[in-house]
């Protein structure tokens, strides 16, 4: 590209360590370096990037810039020093004091499907409504309180790992007390491990529940056994997990378990001044046609009041009516409370931290930056937010900076035995600077679950002969989460190895290309299989690579044989179209199966040494 004669300015940078947001422009940053737009847009034009001085940078063009000159940045999402000051300007004279009376504890029920966490949680609610609302007509708003031995309890009723953790990924806490329900008669299953992990990683007190002892083929001993396996060891035994074993069918053991929930609540002394003004999370949040944004929230600290002014993420508003679980009108709700909220602007993301303000005027001037920064990072968003641990990209800069670094993993694999080989191998790589967590680690397709713990807890994915689905994909797209899928395991172990030395060199990369779903098999004399397909994603090129997947597990890779568009031979199908594949070698076809094609790429890995 031709490029027109041009000095730069020749200034000295700044000294030390210059904030720049992300997503500015040439505009914004040339001035904080002592440099002008033009110099910016000079030196990316001969980059080979042609940009006007008011167009967003990404973080690679900042970063390339203040390198050539010499300056030394830190890049922030846009707000986030301002957060800070918003934060602090939001709280000023709300109730210091962390302490204060005992408050409910918060219980969130978690485990595999259909082991009875919705009978569980109706069963409670229905037992125990408080006293004097005996009345109210059940409305889910998310949670619940209930009354129990004179002391009252609060559950989030959405039960299921998903809303834990996208309120963990959010930075909210919002659990005190995590109920682990196994089905005696299924013990162990894949969600109960995830939901141990996951409660695990929040640092979450469990108490496990033995569910559907009524059962004939119930064995209790060998569900406690399994869930044992993981750590969660009964005091029987000499560990320190309470387990109670119940029946929500036959309501059997629920009081017991309540019990035990208010002891563990005592122990873990939980306490929340309800003076001064309101915060808490969101838990939800929806448009009501009629009643405008609602948001379920839970006050956490202080008490809510109706006509309060409150700012809720990028949402505010005057609290027009506060509406408890049992959809009656309260005037005010303190720690502990779910309530919802009518009156804000807009709807809130489960997750948001709400405030009360001390002015409306305050809440509407906050909101409406966090609105304005959301948009600007939604431009050129690249980093995620550090959560203690490291990826894989970033553990080698964490190693040398001296820090102890721990490399934070999520695993999946085909099987069992694979998935064992591979913790153990990556286990030998641990060195005393740098330590491995496994936050997560199990059998089947790498799901969005799994993307969304990753986020959560700044992990990367390793696939062993598994797979991302698209779903999985494309949340670990925007989440930035980095995953990899292997099918050699010392070729895996190569990789994290060089990650570790600061040397993870040029890759070839798969990238995906395209993706169709079975929908019939049909057997060709002389020919063998051929798979009716419907292209769900990008194009199926003929002579492309190809994996076939059952459930997310790599079964078979190879090569496309045959690609039929009708009786016609096509060189590629695209998306939405249907198409006869034909795999050399692979006849094992079934309906319901994945072929995902792919293509290899030469990818720069970035590692800043
Ligand atoms: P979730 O998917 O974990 O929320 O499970 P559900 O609460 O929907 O329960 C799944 C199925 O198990 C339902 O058919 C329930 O009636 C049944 N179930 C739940 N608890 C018990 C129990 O204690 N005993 C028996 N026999 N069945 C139960």
């Amino acid at each position: 590209m031709d490029v027109p004669d041009y000095t730069p300015v020749d200034a000295p940078v700044p000294q030390g360590e210059v904030v720049i947001e992300r997503a500015c422009t040439a505009q914004d940053l040339g001035p904080k370096l002592n440099r002008t737009a033009a110099d910016v847009v000079h030196f990316l034009l001969q980059a080979g990037e042609m940009l006007t001085a008011t167009h967003s940078l990404s973080d690679d063009m900042i970063e390339l810039f203040a390198e050539d000159i010499g300056a030394n940045i830190r890049l922030v999402d846009p707000g986030e020093e301002q957060e800070v000051e918003l934060q602090k300007l939001l709280e000023m004279d709300a109730n210091e004091t962390p302490d204060g009376p005992l408050r409910p504890p918060v219980v969130t029920v978690m485990g595999h499907v259909d082991h009875g966490k919705t009978l569980l949680l109706d069963r409670i609610r229905n037992a125990n409504v408080v006293e004097g609302e005996a009345g109210g007509i059940t409305q889910h708003i998310g949670a619940y309180q209930v009354e129990h031995n004179n002391k009252r309890l609060t559950f989030l009723d959405t039960p299921g790992h998903e809303a834990f953790t996208a309120m963990r990924a959010r930075g909210a806490r919002a659990t005190d007390i995590v109920i682990l329900m196994v089905a005696a008669d299924d013990g162990v299953m894949p969600q109960t491990i995830e939901a141990i992990n996951h409660a695990k990683a929040a640092e979450v007190p469990i108490l496990v529940a033995v569910n559907k002892i009524d059962r004939d083929n119930a064995d209790p001993q060998k569900a406690i056994a399994g869930v044992a396996e993981h750590g969660l060891v009964p005091e029987a035994w000499g560990g320190d997990t309470i387990f109670q074993e119940v029946s929500a069918l036959k309501n059997l053991g629920i009081e017991e378990l309540l019990d035990h929930l208010l002891l563990l609540a005592e122990v873990e002394d939980l306490r929340s001044d309800p003076q001064g003004r309101a915060t808490g999370v969101v838990l939800e949040s929806n448009l009501n046609i009629g009643r405008g944004p609602v948001a379920t929230v839970l006050v956490q600290r202080g008490t809510l009041r109706v006509g309060d002014p409150l700012v809720a993420g990028a949402s505010w508003g005057r609290v027009r009516a506060l509406l408890d679980d049992h959809g009656e009108n309260v005037s005010e709700a303190g720690p502990s409370t779910p309530v919802q909220v009518l009156g804000l602007s807009d709807v809130a993301d489960a997750g948001d931290v709400f405030v009360v303000a001390a002015s409306e005027k305050l809440a509407n001037r906050v909101a409406s930056k966090r609105e304005h920064w959301q948009r600007q990072s939604s431009l050129g968003r690249e980093a995620h937010a550090l959560s203690g641990g490291a990826r894989l990209e970033d553990i080698f800069s964490q190693i040398q900076r001296g820090e102890a670094a721990t490399l934070n993993m999520v695993v999946k694999a085909d099987v069992n035995g694979s998935l064992e080989a591979v913790t153990e191998s990556l286990r030998k790589l641990e060195r005393n600077e740098v330590k491995i967590r496994f936050v997560h680690r199990g059998v089947g397709g790498i799901t969005e679950n799994d993307v969304a713990l990753a986020a959560a807890s700044n992990a990367t994915i390793l696939g062993f002969n598994v797979r991302p689905d698209r779903k999985a994909r494309e949340l670990a797209e925007t989440e930035k989460v980095e995953v990899r899928s292997y099918e050699i395991i010392y070729k895996l172990l190569e990789d994290i190895e060089a990650a570790m030395l600061g040397m993870l060199t040029p890759e070839f990369d798969e990238v995906v290309t395209g993706e169709a779903e079975v929908r019939e098999v049909f057997r060709v004399p002389r020919v063998g299989s051929v798979a009716g397909c419907f292209v769900l994603n990008g194009v199926i090129k003929r002579g492309s690579g190809v994996r076939f997947l059952r459930q997310g597990t790599i079964i078979w890779k190879g090569e496309i044989s045959s690609l039929k568009r009708f009786a016609e031979d096509a060189r590629e199908v695209a998306a939405g179209f249907e198409c006869g594949i034909g795999l050399s070698n692979f006849q094992d076809l079934k309906q319901g199966d994945v072929i995902e094609t792919f293509e290899n790429r030469l990818v720069e890995r970035s590692l800043d040494n």
